[in-house]
């Protein structure tokens, strides 16, 4: 799977050796002011959901990882699933989720997604999974059928599959855009020169080339994300940007990595946030539909808004109420 670690990293406890960047030394780890998080909003919408949740065994990455964009997400019944177990056959860098071997494949588990996702009366959903490589499907099959289960139950529903590479096999991904997901998010994470030392088991241009697929396959909007404070320039950014662009990429979340622990990628600098404007600015000038880009943005902030501003999804009248 796929999605940027510094949202995954309180999801599960640490428990797994890391790549590290060698020879370059971590900066302090005090925060700077623009990353302390902001008070909960709790508007009507997400008492609601709290209400929903409390007393059911409901979970979201959302609160499990504390993310700390929650209240903004769930006040517009927003909200992100993982699926597929709990241990990732992958090993990125920045992310603390398990490496292992992962349970038996739960046939069940769309089933019980989609109902959590029509108790909450979501009206868009993020769904996500951990690499599932020692499956033959790549686990394919559960973001399909994870989908199709939302919109059978909720048929204004938008979802986003935020899916992993499938190792590049072109039959899963068209498994998957059957579905008819509005959005089709594969995360790029990082910029070509760093890539392999962050992604290990993945490819830049293959992570390119299933953004393109998708993109020619499908209706679906197509999304990517990137963390920024592992030591790219400016100029490499940019470079990776108009890389997911020439893939016809329409979506695009950057955000700052936060190191989970010492054993993972080295910080080598917050970034600071006029850096992200100028992100945003350049991402529409080249062409991106939407364009989300500050230090606490996360690849799901918001993630309806983006689709349908990307022209993928529309939010349900009563909803703009
Ligand atoms: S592929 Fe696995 S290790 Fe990499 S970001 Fe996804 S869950 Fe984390």
């Amino acid at each position: 799977m796929s999605f940027e670690g510094a949202f995954v990293t309180a999801l599960v406890p640490d428990g797994a050796t890391r790549l590290t960047v060698v020879g370059v030394p971590s900066v302090a780890q005090r925060k700077p002011g623009w990353l302390k998080q902001r008070a909960p909003l709790a508007g009507p919408n997400y008492r609601d959901i709290k209400q929903v949740m409390r007393g059911r065994s409901l979970h979201t990455v959302c609160e499990e990882a504390g993310c700390p964009n929650i209240s903004e997400c769930w006040e517009d019944r927003e909200a992100t699933f993982l699926i597929g177990g709990e241990d990732c056959t992958r090993r990125c860098g920045f992310c603390q989720i398990a490496t292992g071997r992962p349970k038996a494949y739960d046939r069940d588990e769309p089933r019980r997604v989609a109902e959590t996702v029509a108790d909450m009366g979501l009206h868009f959903a993020v769904v996500t999974g951990v690499a599932r490589d020692d499956l033959e499907d790549k686990a394919a099959w559960l973001y399909a059928e994870t989908c199709r289960e939302i919109h059978s139950r909720l048929p204004h529903c938008g979802v986003e599959l935020l899916i992993d590479d499938f190792q590049g096999d072109p039959k899963l991904l068209r498994l998957v855009l059957d579905a008819a997901p509005q959005v089709l998010a594969h995360n790029l994470e990082t910029v070509r020169r760093l890539f392999r030392h962050v992604r290990p088991a993945f490819d830049y241009d293959r992570s390119l080339q299933v953004l393109d697929r998708a993109r020619r396959w499908s209706d679906c909007a197509t999304k990517s994300n990137l963390m920024l404070g592992l030591g790219e320039s400016e100029d490499e950014v940019r470079e990776a940007m108009r890389d997911l662009r020439a893939v016809g990429c329409q979506i695009l979340t950057i955000g700052q990595y936060l190191q989970p622990t010492h054993k993972h990628l080295a910080l080598q600098r917050y970034v600071e946030p006029d850096e992200f404007v100028r992100y945003a600015r350049y991402g529409r000038e080249i062409g991106f539909d939407h364009v989300e880009s500050g230090p606490l943005v996360r690849s799901s902030y918001r993630a309806g808004r983006q689709a349908q501003n990307a022209g993928a999804w529309l939010r349900p009248a009563a909803a703009n109420a």
